[in-house]
């Protein structure tokens, strides 16, 4: 009973272990520098405007995160960037103000150990499908991620009739429990947000996934609804890009 029980003790250590990121001590400014650059990347290409954010966590320490001041992600320096805690508090005193909508970042990364990177973004071609009941659902493979399903948050059914965002922790917490285990996660009348493994891949992701969103929506106008969609096998095939590398290269290059 007892070898058992150890044994359990074990098998969880293990389970709980490769789900948490491997952290690399030292390398705090050059996740800064790629911070800014995904911002000013995501801007660029088109998935944030003046709104929206991308945060990562911190490689230092897991419970705390690194995301912007409140400010339009394209004007983003490394003099911007603020590191926060699991409950969206600046851990050095910053006294700027904040993205109203950080409790999305902090909930996801306490529901989430899995999760290094976070975007939230308003992009148009992803709104109707979070108001209507057509799926969002992988239509070619440089978004076969969306395979895993893509759940919409319906915030009256955590808030009840609330001005739409993500304003406290209790809102947030309710997304992250929306989100699930997925890669994303559309939210009604608002936007997305979309995680990943690596700060990398989450750029690549919200990217492939508005444009998705785009051909889904021009196919559906093309033929009536009848659609070929990636299947379940297709999907998780296609899945593993490269975590969006050449892409990444590509982008940062058009940035300069
Ligand atoms: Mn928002």
């Amino acid at each position: 009973m007892k070898t058992l029980l150890i044994g359990c003790v074990l098998a969880l250590a293990a389970a709980a272990q490769t789900a948490i990121p491997v952290l690399t001590p030292g390398s705090t400014q050059n996740l800064i520098a790629d911070l800014v650059l995904a911002n000013h990347i995501l801007s660029n290409e088109g998935v944030l405007d003046a709104y929206g954010h991308v945060s990562v966590r911190s490689d230092r320490d897991p419970t705390h995160f690194f995301l912007a001041r409140h400010m339009a992600a394209g004007l983003v320096n490394a003099s911007d960037i603020v590191e926060y805690d699991l409950d969206s508090k600046p851990v050095s005193g910053d006294s700027s103000t904040g993205y109203t909508e950080r409790f999305i970042h902090s909930e996801i990364y306490k529901a989430r150990p899995d999760v290094m990177a976070v975007v939230h973004c308003h992009s148009p071609d992803l709104i109707p499908f979070g108001t209507t009941s057509v799926p969002l659902q992988p239509i070619f493979h440089m978004a076969a991620f969306l395979g895993e399903g893509v759940p919409v948050f319906e915030i009256r059914k955590a808030g009840g009739v609330t001005d739409m965002l993500i304003r406290n922790p209790e809102l947030g917490h309710a997304l992250a429990e929306t989100l699930g285990d997925k890669p994303a996660a559309l939210m009604r009348g608002h936007g997305a947000v979309v995680v990943a493994a690596t700060l990398h891949a989450v750029v690549g992701r919200a990217y492939y996934m508005n444009m998705n969103a785009k051909l889904q929506e021009q196919a559906i106008l093309l033929n009536g609804g009848k659609v070929t969609y990636l299947e379940g096998e297709e999907a998780r095939k296609a899945a593993p890009q490269d975590g969006y590398e050449r892409a990444w290269d590509f982008w940062k290059q058009k940035t300069k």
